[in-house]
């Protein structure tokens, strides 16, 4: 079976350094807070281009604890709208509800599943106080032209970078956009810890340091609280794990590339529409998404040829039992898109071989 994602095979490509890595925290005895922490976050603020980086327990921390720290700075408050795709994962407007904004599910860019300039637009109320584009499957969204409205009508702007580290427009990466931006470090994630991360990016100081006290129950300085924090923090293992994978995760994007232009380039069946691409550098593919309107059938056959298939995401957020009172809600192309994509399986370390394999496999699809 061709697996959609072999993590072993990924982390071995580093094995020794972070066993050296891991052996560094233990010997140190120090494991919350410490050095690796904070080089990583310089290391990380450098990568994304930002002043700022702050790392918390998860992408969903980092998400919440962004727009929590703007309720505390008395720049959003309870009932403000934040406009967020449709088509997202369900973490970017549970971060929403959470602190009891409302999200407004605007539908995506038909093409690149992203939010688009002209329905954010539309979107917008006297409510409206922020944006949260999701830069979904690894591309980057249209952040000049959503970065102008935001300037027109004075709004905040939280970018979803979880499946995007390092997608760029221009030089400019991601995270380096909006005025905040949350990361995830799931090891699934292109930069993937060995268990839970996350991490916030801003250049803002008042909210890089509102943020730095969130995470630690609301503490700026030790047995003082100023708000009511949380405990979410980024422990010395899992930055020590990250700051290895960090320094490799340039060409890792080039070897994902590599394999999504030869998907790009060769599949050619007519039953399947491919990712809408203008420039590579804006997509750094931590999934393959192709649309097939017989997906069932479509997924079956490449299972029963030895290839692992995921869909991402089988039921959007108004579907969900969690969200109930949006059971009513229309938003058809959201819902059309769901029915019909397929994430095929890509990485780093994914032969040439296998490549090719799922190619021809995928060019011999017929429709029953
Ligand atoms: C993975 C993901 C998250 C949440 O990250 P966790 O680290 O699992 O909490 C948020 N948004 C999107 C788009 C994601 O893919």
């Amino acid at each position: 079976m061709i697996p959609f994602l072999d993590l072993k095979k990924i982390n071995a490509q580093y094995q020794q350094q972070l066993k050296d890595a891991c052996s560094r925290v233990i010997d140190s005895g120090w494991y919350i807070m410490g050095k690796e922490l904070e080089n990583f976050e310089v290391e990380f603020a450098n990568y994304c281009g930002t002043k700022y980086a702050i790392g918390v327990a998860n992408g969903l921390d980092a998400l919440t604890l962004t727009l929590r720290a703007w309720k505390e700075l008395g720049k959003l408050k309870e009932g403000d709208e934040v406009i967020v795709p449709a088509n997202t994962y369900i973490a970017s407007i549970l971060a929403i509800t959470e602190n009891n904004l409302t999200p407004v599910l605007v539908e995506p860019d038909e093409n690149t599943y992203n939010l688009c300039p002209v329905k954010t637009r539309a979107a917008i109320t006297s409510k409206t106080k922020a944006i949260l584009p999701v830069h979904l499957y690894g591309l980057i969204s249209p952040m000049p032209e959503l970065m102008a409205i935001a300037d027109e009508y004075k709004l905040l702007v939280l970018e979803d970078c979880a499946q995007s580290h390092g997608a760029k427009i221009g030089d400019k990466k991601c995270g380096s956009w909006g005025h905040a931006a949350g990361f995830s470090f799931y090891p699934g994630k292109n930069l993937g810890a060995l268990g839970d991360a996350g991490a916030i990016t801003t250049s803002d100081d008042e909210l890089a340091s509102t943020l730095r006290a969130l995470r630690n129950y609301g503490s700026h300085e030790k047995y003082k609280n100023k708000y009511q924090g949380v405990n979410s923090r980024l422990d010395e293992i899992q930055a020590a794990m990250l700051r290895v994978k960090l320094s490799h995760l340039d060409v890792q994007i080039v070897a994902r590339d590599v394999v999504a232009r030869k998907y790009m380039t060769q599949i050619n069946n007519a039953l399947i529409t491919l990712p809408t691409i203008n420039d590579f550098k804006a997509h750094v593919w931590h999934l393959f998404v192709i649309r097939v309107e017989n997906r069932k059938e479509f997924v079956d056959y490449l299972t029963a040829n030895g290839i692992q298939t995921l869909v991402h995401y089988p039921i959007p957020p108004h579907k969900q039992s969690a969200y109930s009172e949006w059971q009513n809600i229309s938003l058809p192309l959201s819902e059309k898109i769901h029915t019909e994509v397929v994430s095929l399986p890509i990485s780093g370390v994914q032969t040439q071989e296998d490549t090719i394999k799922i190619i021809k496999v995928i060019n011999s699809f017929k429709a029953s």
